[in-house]
């Protein structure tokens, strides 16, 4: 008799995009005439550039060939991709990286999700909340998050960003074992200082604890003191991981390629006290559980540090963060708080009186047919909050400005 791995059946069925769209849909067949404007799911909108598709051609041109073609590629990426990624996203803010210290994947989500299978099942974990629940999920799978209970997971200590702290989260009384990052922050759109990071990885080095630095949104901070990677911080090459992806750098949520970086001073502990690269690791279960991303992605990947790549995908980070910024003053001059949205392509707004997320967000749907997405189902401290995200067409944000302030009127 096989036997599931019953931790599955702790995770809520309710995933919260599918609970959006059904929402949506019961709309769609109650007002069929009205066009719904959704700036609530984070897919990016604008095509990949130029530089991109050219590379991308090219490389499906070399697989034609007998000469040219390419098989399996080596699973931790081709050098040409991790040589420019040592460059340009690290060379240049005088980080030092060694190649082997680069893991080219099909995605920051992979990483993200898999990456806590090289540490025992019983470390303690810690995230910011709310959050990106991939992190929480992919934990509780093993159950290493405990049970799911009145909106929060037993074992996982919560870091609370709410405007009551300036969405600045506070380091824990007690040692966490795992910590989560994610900056420039998915939902909420804010950002973490220099100090505060520090405190971070001070934190870490002094409980000899992991963290995973999920900088997803890397390219949207136009802040000069928001640290880009968390090797910025001193130390924290021997104790954090951290993820990128060019999924909202360049467009590559269809495309599918990132890169996860574990420096070779990072180690953890066997239980009788020796010490392992945390490198090594996730070489030898990459090398057993992944197959590499495929040569024409990471040719697509390469033409973004091109001069011609680098302007073309800023034009369109441009373009996002100019709705960003409409979409700000708008809702700012209607009265609601709102946050993030100037080093990140989302919006955090707190909605008026105190009222639940879910709620907001069937008037909003009913009121004006906007989609937003609710904060509480990115955890606990999303409660009265929602997410706008700033990746639509500029008419459509335009527009939906527009209904938002008809409708509260
Ligand atoms: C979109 C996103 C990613 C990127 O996921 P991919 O698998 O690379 O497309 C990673 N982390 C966060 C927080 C995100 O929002």
């Amino acid at each position: 008799m096989a036997l599931v791995n019953e931790h599955f059946l702790k995770l809520s069925n309710n995933y919260l995009f599918s609970d959006i769209a059904k929402k949506v849909n019961a709309f769609k067949v109650s007002h069929p005439k009205e066009r719904v404007i959704s700036l609530g799911i984070g897919d990016v909108t604008q095509p990949l550039c130029p530089a991109v598709i050219e590379a991308m051609h090219k490389a499906v041109d070399e697989m034609s060939n007998k000469e040219t073609f390419r098989g399996y590629g080596p699973e931790h990426g081709y050098d040409f991709l991790r040589e420019a990624i040592l460059k340009n996203d690290y060379l240049s803010r005088g980080i030092h990286l060694d190649i082997s210290e680069i893991f080219v994947n099909d995605g920051a989500k992979s990483d993200t999700g898999n990456i806590q299978e090289i540490l025992r099942w019983d470390n303690s974990i810690g995230v910011t909340d709310p959050i990106y629940p991939v992190y929480i999920d992919s934990n509780a799978m093993i159950g290493r998050a405990g049970v799911f209970e009145n909106g929060h997971w037993s074992s996982v200590t919560y870091f609370p960003c709410t405007a009551e702290n300036n969405f600045i989260p506070q380091l824990p009384d007690h040692r966490v074992d795992m910590i989560y990052l994610c900056y420039p922050n998915n939902p909420t759109g804010t950002v973490l200082p220099k100090e505060e990071l520090r405190k971070w990885v001070n934190f870490a080095l002094r409980n000899e604890s992991v963290i995973f630095y999920d900088s997803a949104y890397e390219a949207y901070i136009r802040d000069e003191n928001i640290p880009h990677s968390i090797y910025e911080i001193k130390g924290a090459r021997k104790c954090a991981i951290e993820f990128r992806s060019y999924s909202k750098t360049a467009g590559f949520t269809g495309v599918r390629c990132g890169y996860t970086v574990i420096p070779k001073e990072l180690q953890a502990f066997t239980l009788d006290g020796k010490t392992v690269e945390l490198n090594h690791l996730w070489e030898r279960r990459q090398s057993t559980k992944f197959n590499g991303t495929s040569y024409i992605s990471q040719r697509g990947a390469e033409a973004i540090y091109t001069p011609e790549g680098r302007e073309q995908i800023r034009k369109t980070i441009d373009y996002y963060m100019g709705n960003a910024g409409i979409m700000r003053d708008a809702l700012t001059k209607l009265g609601l708080t709102v946050y993030g949205g100037e080093n990140a392509p989302y919006l955090w707004v707190k909605t008026p009186n105190g009222m639940e997320s879910w709620k907001f967000f069937e008037q909003l749907l009913y009121g004006a047919g906007i989609v937003c997405t609710p904060g509480v189902g990115f955890g606990p401290s999303g409660e009265g909050y929602i997410r706008f995200t700033a990746f639509g067409n500029r008419e459509d944000v335009e527009e939906a400005m527009k209904r938002i302030a008809e409708w509260m009127k």
